[in-house]
């Protein structure tokens, strides 16, 4: 049996050692899944480092309550923006004009919940491939700008591995990365996102689950708590229902996680940066060449 090629020749460990370190800052997604462990390790060493915060907002698409009030915040934001409804382009349109990011919100199946609360041409697990890979290509095409998905429900689908595995196909076909909302902890998005390599981020606090304004205050206060531990953090509210009241909760209190030195970001902003190509190449080569590929395909 063939050793790997850094293994067995002196350059071959010097190079490999290179990589690695080269590859530290790439591969420690700040709260992606490719680094988990290690990151934690690094945050907890660098306490000075500034703290980032994206909050993303679901559900745009359909002239939801709170709608201009989100979007007039004084901070940059991510929407997530529904296909294929009323106001899916006028909404993002208008979140990328004020400088925020824009990604699909992918309606999915949940195992529980009124199917009408799906929207139109959302992902069940019954459907055959190919109309998934449908589905997901023209969500994509109808949601201008979009840099990014995340999942509309989906407790049932994103615990499919079938499923997902075509969804993350496709946004790794079409460039953009993904945003687990975490609505299962059965979620397969981790590990298929990882071996399909596409750059994934995950949420950390639901700020809007309940109503009312004690709950969102409540759960500001746990993402306060959590940037104690952590360097970023992704938090997810909503327009519709609790849209104004969640609007005004974060108008409030921007300038309180501020004075502490937090930085609220774009979701893109949290995303590693891109593997230089020669850099990739040559990883690549001498994967190749160790034959370690193989155990992946
Ligand atoms: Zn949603």
């Amino acid at each position: 049996m063939r050793r790997p090629l850094f293994q067995r020749t002196r350059w071959g460990r010097g190079v490999l050692a290179a990589l690695l370190l080269a590859g530290a800052g790439w591969s420690s997604a700040p709260d992606g899944v490719y680094a988990q462990g290690g990151t934690a390790a690094r945050e907890e060493a660098n306490p000075a480092a500034a703290k980032r915060i994206a909050v993303v907002i679901d559900d745009f698409g359909n002239g939801m309550k709170g709608t201009e009030q989100m979007l007039g915040l004084p901070v940059p934001l991510t929407a997530a923006v529904m296909p294929f409804l009323p106001t899916t382009k006028k909404d993002a349109e208008a979140a990328h004009a004020k400088g925020h990011d824009v990604i699909v919100h992918m309606p999915m199946e949940p195992v529980k919940g009124k199917a009408s609360w799906l929207g139109p041409n959302a992902i069940l697990t019954s459907l055959p491939d190919d109309e998934i890979r449908r589905r997901v290509e023209a969500a994509i095409a109808d949601v201008p700008h979009a840099v990014g998905m995340n999942n509309h429900m989906g407790s049932k689908a994103t615990a499919d591995e079938r499923v997902m595995r075509i969804v993350l196909q496709v946004c790794k076909e079409k460039g953009i990365f993904f945003l687990d909302s975490r609505t299962s902890y059965k979620s397969v998005i981790p590990q298929v996102a990882k071996e399909l390599g596409v750059p994934l981020l995950r949420n950390d606090v639901f700020l809007d689950d309940v109503y009312t304004a004690a709950h969102v205050s409540r759960q500001l206060g746990v993402l306060k708590q959590r940037l104690d531990k952590k360097t970023n953090c992704v938090v997810i509210g909503h327009v519709g229902p609790p849209g104004l009241i969640t609007s005004g909760a974060l108008r409030s209190a921007i300038p309180g996680f501020e004075k502490t030195g937090a930085k609220f970001v774009r979701l893109s902003q949290l995303l590693p940066p891109a593997v230089p190509p020669a850099f990739g190449m040559v990883l690549r080569s001498l994967v190749r060449a160790s034959g370690q590929g193989a155990t992946h395909r």
